[in-house]
């Protein structure tokens, strides 16, 4: 039987209702908790991992979807790749700001070091400090509504033309350049200063990539020895071989990841074109206990990124 009279003190009526409406078992057994998702109602990561992912895809699925169209705008947009990561990295919540240090436990003043008041989060950084609308006023992007993450704020400019999200890809790239050059080298510059030489430099860049700009070949063509696990794992994508085994919850992930770029290709590249996967693998085989890098990568594998995304 409910207890009807704490019911009542506890929640609104709408709640009562639906909790009286579930039927309670007459053979008295004990109170416990059961997981929904499991057969046996045992909680597993797994499948709360699996919920999660499911939840966090009907939350975008109306059309047109708005998520898919931000990752869509950010990934093919005409920018050099380190401006993609910065913002990426900004949408995700993991640009290190001083927030974002402080809430992983690093010891450290959370103030914005450009204005000096605020808390630095990343959409303080690069939408709402005065250090960062002077920039987006000097490279005439309209400034949308107050958002309180950079997720947001960038889905408000979803529709806008590629070529003014490109510029606002560059203009937020170099506020947070501009941020660390004070930060480490205490190098203040001028909106005014800055936000001219960013955008010529972007035009040099389309210039010299307009002609060029081809998707990467991987070297396929040159690989002579019998195929790989990585092979293996790219043929299993395509041909869904590996669906229902232990590997099918790791490809089920990479197919959400793929959906969400325009027109993805996958392929078996050589270990020196992927630096960044061999070192995840590498530090997974030595490593005895799980390590999760939610939301920073550890260290080696950033500065791989970082000098993948720099080389010539
Ligand atoms: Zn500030």
């Amino acid at each position: 039987m409910w207890n009807i009279p704490l019911l009542t003190e506890l929640f609104p009526v709408q709640i009562d209702q639906k909790i009286l409406a579930l039927p309670v078992s007459n053979r008295g057994y004990q109170d416990r908790w059961i997981w929904g998702e499991e057969k046996k109602g045992k909680f597993t990561v797994r499948t709360a991992y699996h919920l999660a992912r499911r939840r966090g895809l009907d939350e975008h699925s109306t059309v047109p979807n708005p998520s898919s169209t931000l990752w869509n705008k950010l990934w093919t947009a005409q920018v050099p790749e380190k401006v993609k990561i910065c913002v990426w990295k900004a949408a995700s919540n993991i640009l290190p700001t001083r927030s974002r240090l402080s809430e992983r436990g690093i010891d450290i003043d959370t103030q914005s070091p450009s204005c000096e008041e605020e808390v630095e989060s990343p959409i303080h950084t690069l939408s709402d400090c005065d250090h960062a609308t002077s920039f987006l006023q000097v490279a005439a992007i309209l400034q949308m509504q107050q958002a309180s993450s950079v997720y947001d704020w960038l889905v408000a400019y979803s529709s806008i033309h590629q070529n003014s999200f490109d510029t606002l890809m560059m203009i937020m790239w170099a506020i947070w350049r501009n941020r660390n050059a004070k930060v480490w080298e205490n190098v203040v510059k001028q909106a005014s200063e800055v936000v001219p030489i960013t955008l010529g430099w972007w035009e040099e860049f389309k210039a010299t990539h307009s002609s060029t700009r081809l998707p990467r070949q991987p070297s396929v063509a040159h690989w002579q020895r019998p195929p790989t696990d990585c092979q293996v794992l790219v043929d299993a994508v395509h041909t869904g071989s590996l669906d229902g085994s232990e590997l099918g919850f790791l490809l089920h992930d990479l197919k959400d990841s793929l959906l969400l770029a325009s027109s993805p290709r996958l392929s078996f590249v050589r270990r020196n074109s992927n630096r960044v996967a061999h070192a995840l693998a590498q530090m997974a085989i030595q490593s005895r206990t799980n390590v999760g890098f939610s939301p920073v990568p550890p260290q080696s594998v950033e500065e791989l990124i970082s000098s993948e995304c720099n080389d010539p």
